[in-house]
């Protein structure tokens, strides 16, 4: 057939499973948990299904998930969004990134990504018939570098995409640069598609800086998160976004026609969960626990280690250990060691290779260790 998409290839995270599957290598690449998520909210969900809780729910969501969302984003972030009017439950936040960007981006508008950036970000923009405009972090700090995305911003700038905690690097944007972009974007009509889907993992004591806390920020931002993240269910596919109510309407006009609703019985099991704020306020002692755990391990390798502020990926140097390029050392390390990793130039659009690979700790102790043991060798 005719291809729409001639160079469009299969996303790195089902190339590196799949490999990590047929060499029976622990599989550190894609990030999801290989532990279980709480009996009690799979209760909510059963429950709910038992009650007859079966049917579509409304458009934008159920509305007491979308109060309980409401309510734990004022609690963190002090900005109350309207569950009626400014918040979605979109299917995860694969659907809601897509949504947002066909909702506010028109055939030849230009929307800047910081790279490294999630591999959906770019195919998206071109769905929309968006250009697609890429400034880099600084690489290997991957700190914003507010020069560069000032002199990428145009008359045409429709948007920006934004993510922090930020996959693939771990780095936490803080008060500073939040304020820094706030400052920037302040003279402009530009919308922010703030991806927060790890809003819930920050480590040592910092804070997670979301776009809802700077009202500049709030006023022009689609704020997607994942329940996937937070309460290990990556396969549910299930989150939402907070905007503005004039945003959101417009977000909504696509959500109504890509994906209309999401499934109810999760719905009402995440709200009867999430009146508890216990599972998301001890997930970066959870998890900062796994990252010292296998940071303490990787120190005794020659990698070097690079910071991880947030998220649940630690990345490393592998100049030390292989003369090999990013990708091909994931192949190798997969294939002749047993420990599938995610090569960083997957999340540039040139391939840009720095010599760093990101590994998935959101797994059990043991699972780290065994690839731990592994990467002892090197
Ligand atoms: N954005 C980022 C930065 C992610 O890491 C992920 C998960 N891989 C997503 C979006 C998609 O989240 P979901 O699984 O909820 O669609
Ligand atoms: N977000 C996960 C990652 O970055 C995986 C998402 C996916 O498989 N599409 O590894």
């Amino acid at each position: 057939i005719q291809t729409k998409f001639p160079t469009m290839g299969t996303t790195i995270f089902t190339v590196m499973s799949a490999l990590a599957a047929e060499k029976n290598a622990v599989n550190l690449g894609q990030g999801f948990p290989d532990f279980d998520c709480d009996p009690k909210l799979v209760d909510g969900v059963t429950e709910a299904m038992r009650k007859g809780l079966n049917q579509y729910p409304p458009m934008p969501g159920v509305p007491v998930l979308r109060e309980a969302i409401a309510a734990k984003v004022e609690t963190l972030y002090g900005r109350k969004y309207d569950p009626a009017s400014e918040i979605t439950v979109t299917a995860g936040a694969t659907q809601a990134i897509i949504t947002a960007i066909l909702a506010i981006v028109k055939p030849g508008d230009e929307v800047i990504v910081l790279e490294p950036c999630y591999d959906s970000y770019v195919p998206n923009i071109e769905l929309a018939g968006g250009k697609v405009v890429r400034v880099p972090l600084v690489p290997h700090s991957f700190r914003p570098d507010f020069a560069k995305i000032a002199a990428a911003l145009s008359p045409r700038t429709r948007a920006i995409l934004v993510n922090s905690p930020h996959n693939p690097s771990a780095t936490v944007w803080t008060r500073e640069e939040m304020l820094q972009l706030q400052d920037l974007l302040a003279p402009t009509d530009v919308f922010v598609i703030s991806d927060e889907v790890y809003e819930h993992m920050v480590f040592d004591g910092q804070q997670h800086q979301s776009a809802a806390r700077f009202p500049g920020l709030a006023a022009r931002s689609l704020i997607v998160s994942s329940f996937g993240k937070t309460y290990h269910v990556t396969g549910w596919k299930i989150g939402y976004v907070a905007a503005p109510a004039a945003l959101t309407a417009e977000f909504r006009k696509v959500h109504q026609f890509n994906v209309f609703t999401v499934n109810t019985p999760m719905q009402y099991g995440l709200a009867s969960y999430m009146a508890s704020p216990e599972p998301y306020l001890q997930l970066p002692a959870f998890y900062q626990r796994k990252r010292d755990l296998f940071r303490e391990g990787l120190a005794r390798t020659r990698f070097e280690l690079l910071p991880s502020q947030g998220s649940y990926f630690q990345c490393v140097d592998i100049s030390k250990v292989s003369d090999l390029g990013e990708a091909d050392f994931c192949k190798w390390l997969t294939s002749e060691i047993g420990v599938a990793a995610i090569p960083l130039s997957a999340f540039y659009g040139d391939g840009f290779d720095q010599r760093v690979v990101r590994f998935c700790f959101a797994k059990k102790d043991e699972t780290l260790q065994t690839a731990l043991d592994r990467l002892a060798k090197l």
